[in-house]
């Protein structure tokens, strides 16, 4: 039986950065399975614009899992803020979440070799695709924080934006994804909470890496 880590939280609660880090560490492979969604949608902007059209989802949702290849979840455009309320939209939509469901319920049980185990977050791993995963975390920080950290990343990346207007994105998107009624963003039952409002990445990947030692997962 694989080794799952199960990590969900909202959008910048610093998730991502620590299943990667986990994921190196303990040589697992690991999914960002928002990537994969913001692939379907992102096919889907390009081919049919901004008007939400289920059957023309599922289709762009079906290839994704088909022809499904870790290198187009790399491509920077898939971080555009359209895109992700796009994909905010799409998701909320059980049928194409079934589609996707598939795909990362494969890759967290039988993770590409050498792998002895998987890393994946989301909003609904613990909950739904992995609910008997051997660690479950839920990440989460204030929505000020999280709006202050998305603002810094992409001021990095050169991206003019300002913390307004990202601060008001990133509530629309969290309250899309918190209330909806399919894989609402929600801890499991038995998910560790970790809130990242003041810690360091380095702190959060300490005490991850803690936890997992709890549930006999080391390096
Ligand atoms: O994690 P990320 O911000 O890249 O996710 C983008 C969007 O994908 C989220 O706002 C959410 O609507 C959707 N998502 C989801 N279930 C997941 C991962 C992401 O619905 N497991």
């Amino acid at each position: 039986m694989s080794l799952i880590i199960a990590i969900d939280g909202p959008s910048a609660s610093g998730k991502g950065t620590l299943a990667r880090s986990l994921a190196t560490h303990l040589h697992f492979a690991y999914l960002d399975t928002g990537a994969v969604y913001r692939a379907v949608a992102h096919s889907y902007l390009e081919k049919y614009g901004p008007t939400i059209d289920l059957d023309a989802g599922v289709k762009e949702a079906i290839l994704v899992r088909d022809h499904f290849d870790a290198k187009i979840l790399e491509n920077p455009a898939l971080r555009l803020e359209d895109v992700a309320q796009m994909t905010s939209k799409l998701s909320s939509f059980l049928e194409i979440r079934a589609i996707l469901l598939e795909l990362q319920h494969n890759f967290a049980h039988k993770p590409p070799s050498p792998a002895r185990g998987a890393v994946l977050d989301g909003r609904d791993i613990g909950t739904v695709v992995c609910p008997n995963a051997t660690l479950k975390l839920f990440v989460t920080a204030s929505t000020e924080a999280r709006a202050q950290r998305r603002t810094k990343e992409l001021q990095n990346k050169g991206i003019s934006v300002i913390y307004a207007d990202v601060l008001r994105d990133m509530a629309e998107r969290d309250m899309r994804d918190k209330t909806r009624t399919i894989s609402p963003t929600l801890p499991a039952e038995d998910a560790i909470i970790l809130d990242t409002s003041d810690l360091t990445a380095d702190d959060v990947f300490a005490k991850a890496l803690e936890l997992a030692k709890m549930r006999g997962i080391t390096a």
